[in-house]
């Protein structure tokens, strides 16, 4: 069966200019799809244009071009379908400290004009596990309670697609994993996620597909599996007495970086070669290894090579 594309982005540029000699870049040519029902993770350091993405779907910040399509809504021509079919949980806690949490859901209800029969406060409270609290002054609740409070807002229209900026910055691991599970719960009944962290950790777990940005461009763009393939890349390198008899291919998926008198830099994959069969073939030309070093490569370092310059 071939997924419904839930969002389509064509060409998609934002260019801030605060005064005529000084412009940033946020968002250069982004082409992006992502589809119904995945969990989909833009990655990107600090700056590198993931808030300004989310507020252009969110309809608080105006492209510069390009065309973005939600849920087959144009947001040139429907905005407020654009925003109907998109519940937006931001980076920043908005919340009002003198209202409880069920106040908060039927007041965002009521701004999206749903009748009260077709309201779902009590459903939204009991998935992210505020019930409890329903009652409580939103400033009596704790940061990880908040935050949750914000993925319960963003659910009251019943949109098909949550997007959420960062919503485990601050926030302590043990929380962190309750919103990741009520996030999980919410895409097994069939929401899209979209969510943008630079925990890489949180990323390769909950995502099934990741794009990373760099200075406002898509340098990568994959499924976590490939992206973590990737990284099955290993690096090595030998001090050797002398220049070793060795070239691509010698041994399985190895390949030759630099090969001088005194050191040898070879790449690998992990699931082919293991690091001792290269020493064997070194010392079975009778040469001493004086020194390995190896740069065992993560998500992190992936992260790090495409988002350097
Ligand atoms: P991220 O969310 O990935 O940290 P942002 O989208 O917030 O990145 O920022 C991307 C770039 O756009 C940064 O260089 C930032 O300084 C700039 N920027 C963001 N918002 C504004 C704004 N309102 N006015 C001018 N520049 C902005
Ligand atoms: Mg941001």
């Amino acid at each position: 069966m071939t997924k419904k594309n839930v969002l389509y982005i064509k060409n998609l540029n934002k260019i801030y200019s605060k005064n005529s000699s000084k412009s940033v870049n946020a968002l250069n040519n982004l082409n992006l799809e992502v589809n119904e029902g995945e969990i989909f993770g833009l990655l990107g350091p600090n700056g590198a244009g993931k808030s300004t993405f989310i507020n252009i779907l969110a309809g608080t910040t105006i492209k510069t071009s390009g065309k973005v399509n939600v849920w087959g809504f144009d947001l040139d021509i429907n905005p407020r379908q654009v925003r109907a079919s998109i519940g937006i949980v931001p980076q920043e806690v908005n919340i009002d400290p003198f209202f409880n949490p069920r106040d908060i859901l039927e007041l965002q209800a009521g701004m999206y004009g749903i009748k009260k029969k077709d309201r779902i406060t009590d459903t939204i409270l009991k998935l992210v596990s505020l019930e409890s609290q329903a009652k409580s002054y939103s400033r009596a609740l704790s940061g990880g309670m908040k935050r949750r409070l914000l993925v319960a807002k963003a659910l009251v229209h019943k949109p098909p697609i949550i997007i959420l900026d960062e919503p485990t910055a601050g926030v302590d691991v043990e929380l962190r994993k309750n919103l990741w599970n009520n996030v999980k719960q919410l895409n097994k009944q069939g929401v899209t996620v979209i969510l943008t962290t630079h925990y890489l950790n949180e990323a390769e777990e909950m995502c099934d597909r990741i794009g990373i940005l760099s200075k406002g461009n898509l340098v990568a763009l994959d499924t976590t599996k490939n992206l973590l393939k990737k990284i099955q890349t290993k690096i090595v390198k030998f001090s050797v007495e002398k220049k070793v008899d060795i070239k691509d291919n010698s041994l399985k998926s190895l390949k030759i970086l630099s090969n001088e008198i005194s050191e040898l830099t070879v790449s690998f994959e992990k699931s082919s070669l293991n690091i001792s069969e290269i020493i064997n073939f070194i010392n079975n030309q009778n040469i001493k290894i004086s020194d390995i070093s190896t740069d065992d490569g993560d998500l992190e370092d992936v992260f790090l090579r495409l988002t350097k310059n």
